[in-house]
Order: structure tokens, then sequence, then C-alpha cells
């Protein structure tokens, strides 16, 4: 499922209401340094022809036009969401960007929450880090505890380090929203007792502000993936809700 334009929507969304997407990444083709296997983009090797990525300006102008007609129309906005065909960091103008939509967003749509969705991989990019930290929901994903796993659900690059996505986190000292998609395949479970000791110590190290703690919606690349009823999802997190953690939790 590819994003045509670079605003697109708005859409009703699971987790974040009337959501207005912003994709800084190719109409016909995903750019990500992961490449999940639940990813609803689908493969990085698909589409690899279209490589052209939106400049700031392009972004501006297509923003301020939807956001012109949304409100002559009346259409209720909640969020103005970064997500996209792939990891939106990636565009080398994420920063400027980020700061044309907050004006935007005062202008048009005061009340609309600024949400970008990342897998948190550059977070130890300045710009990148400084520009999240302005955005209302900063949507962090941390699927799996370690390298390994990560690996597994995430394809990520040998370069990927565990440890360095939890020290850029910590820096948000709690305001992020932490999210974590639960599912099951031959290989692993999400919910297993080793996977999910390990995630939960993060987040009580990390205490994100709220955990969005979700499972598979649609059709994912990879063949045999198995979706969690949220029933299942909040018993096993039900000691951190005990705690006190703030967790939406939306199942199959
Ligand atoms: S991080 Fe997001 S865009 Fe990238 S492969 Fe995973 S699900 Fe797809």
């Amino acid at each position: 499922m590819l994003r045509e334009d670079i605003v697109f929507g708005p859409i009703k969304s699971r987790r974040l209401g009337r959501s207005l997407g912003i994709n800084l990444l190719p109409e016909k083709g995903k750019i990500c340094n992961f490449d999940c296997i639940y990813c609803e983009c689908g493969w990085n090797s698909e589409g690899l022809s279209d490589t052209r990525i939106p400049n700031a300006a392009a972004v501006r102008n297509a923003l301020e036009d939807k956001l012109c007609q949304c409100m002559l129309e009346g259409v209720q906005i909640d969020s103005i969401t970064f997500s996209g065909d792939g990891e939106p960091t990636l565009n080398p103008d994420f920063a400027r960007i980020i700061d044309d939509t907050i004006i935007l967003r005062n202008t048009f749509y005061p009340s609309a929450k600024i949400s970008v969705l990342s897998n948190a991989t550059r977070l130890h990019k300045e710009d990148v880090f400084q520009a999240l930290r302005k955005v209302d929901q900063p949507i962090l994903k941390l699927d799996a505890p370690d390298n390994t796993l990560a690996a597994i659900i995430n394809r990520c690059g040998k370069d990927y380090d565990v440890n360095r996505v939890i020290e850029g986190m910590e820096r948000f000292q709690g305001n992020f929203i932490l999210q974590t998609i639960f599912l099951k395949c031959k290989d692993f479970d999400s919910l297993s007792p080793a996977v999910l000791e390990g995630w939960k110590a993060w987040v009580r190290l990390l205490r994100p502000r709220q955990i969005m703690a979700y499972t598979i919606s649609r059709p994912t690349p990879l063949a045999g993936i198995e979706a969690y009823e949220e029933s299942a999802i909040r018993d096993a997190l039900q000691d951190l809700l005990d705690e006190g953690f703030s967790i939406q939790i939306k199942g199959k």
C-alpha cells in the first residue's frame, strides 16, 4: 500500500483519529533503513525505480493547499501525521519540513497534533532529534528488545544497535510515545516470556508517556505472520498497566 501523493487523506486511523498523512518519500516505491516483515508498503526491493524525494518547498506547498481546502470544506483533522512510504527522517529536509508544518498547523488547524511515526534509528542525528522534540507526538518504534530479534522482525542493517536507539530515546526523558507491534510467526513470538521481559526492561527504563501496543491489521509482505487478539496483548502487559503506564492497545 503505497501513498501516491505527498499529502493524503485525511483517513480514519486506529491510533490517531482523523489523520492527514504526509509522505516524505517516493510516491511509487519505499525507502527505509528497515525492511519489516509486516510493512504495509511491501519490501524495499519493490518499486526501486522511483527515488524522487520531495523537498521542503514541495511539501510546504502541498500541505498548505490541502489544509486550506480541508478548512474550507469543514473537514475534521485530529493529527497531521508523517508516515508514508518509508522512514520520514531519511528525507534530508526533515527538520525544515517540521518547522514549516508547525507554522501551517498553527495557521489552519491549531488544535491538530503533529505526529511522526519513526523507526527511531536516526535519533543520534542532532537535527532529527531536535525536530522530533518539537512535534506533539514523536511515535518511536521498538519492536524487539535485542539486535538478533530486530534482524528478524525489522530486517535492519548490520549497523543497527538497539543500545544506540535506547540512548536516543532516553534523551526524550519520557516525553515520547513508544510504538511496538506484537505478532508471531514460525521464527519468534513477541509475547513469549523471554522477548516480553527484555522489552519490558527497556520500557521501565525509558518510561514513555504513552505506549502504542498493536498488531497487524493489513496484509504483510512475509506470509505466515499471525496477529494477536487485544485481550492477549492486554493480559501480557497487565503488569505494566498496574504500574501506571498509559498503554493504547489495538488487537486484531
Ligand atoms: S520502519 Fe516502517 S516504513 Fe520502514 S520497513 Fe518498518 S514498517 Fe515499513
